[in-house]
């Protein structure tokens, strides 16, 4: 049990330093199921959008709107423990994980910089 609480808090460390798999251009990116939409209750309206009958996480400035930029240089997901099933999906250290990282973890690099930069 501690073993898990110990890697639990090692993924968390590492995913704040990161957020690669938050950020995509594509306003279709992190799916919302039905399931989901209810998880997110009161703020389901304000996080998602609808598409050719299926509904999204929002996306902004390049990235789900749910990630919260902060001023150290890190990320958090603002709504992690309603986060959509596919997030809940993605392993930190997974193949998954490792792809995203190379496809956009110099877009989050550059992005958290400058949030860092501006103070
Ligand atoms: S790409 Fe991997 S390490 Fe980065 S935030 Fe996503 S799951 Fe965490
Ligand atoms: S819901 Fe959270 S974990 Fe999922 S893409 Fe948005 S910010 Fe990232």
């Amino acid at each position: 049990m501690a073993r898990q609480t110990a890697d639990a808090e090692a993924d968390s460390a590492t995913c704040c330093a990161c957020g690669a798999c938050c950020f995509n251009e594509d306003s279709r990116y992190v799916l919302v199921s039905g399931e989901d939409y209810d998880r997110l209750g009161a703020r389901a309206e304000e996080l998602t959008h609808f598409a050719s009958g299926l509904c999204f996480m929002r996306m902004h400035e390049g990235h789900c709107v749910a990630l919260e930029l902060q001023t150290d240089g890190r990320v958090r997901c603002s709504i992690y423990e309603q986060r959509p099933r596919l997030c809940r999906e993605l392993e930190p250290r997974s193949q998954v994980c490792e792809r995203e990282i190379e496809d956009k973890g110099e877009t989050s690099r550059r992005v958290r910089l400058q949030v860092l930069q501006r103070g």
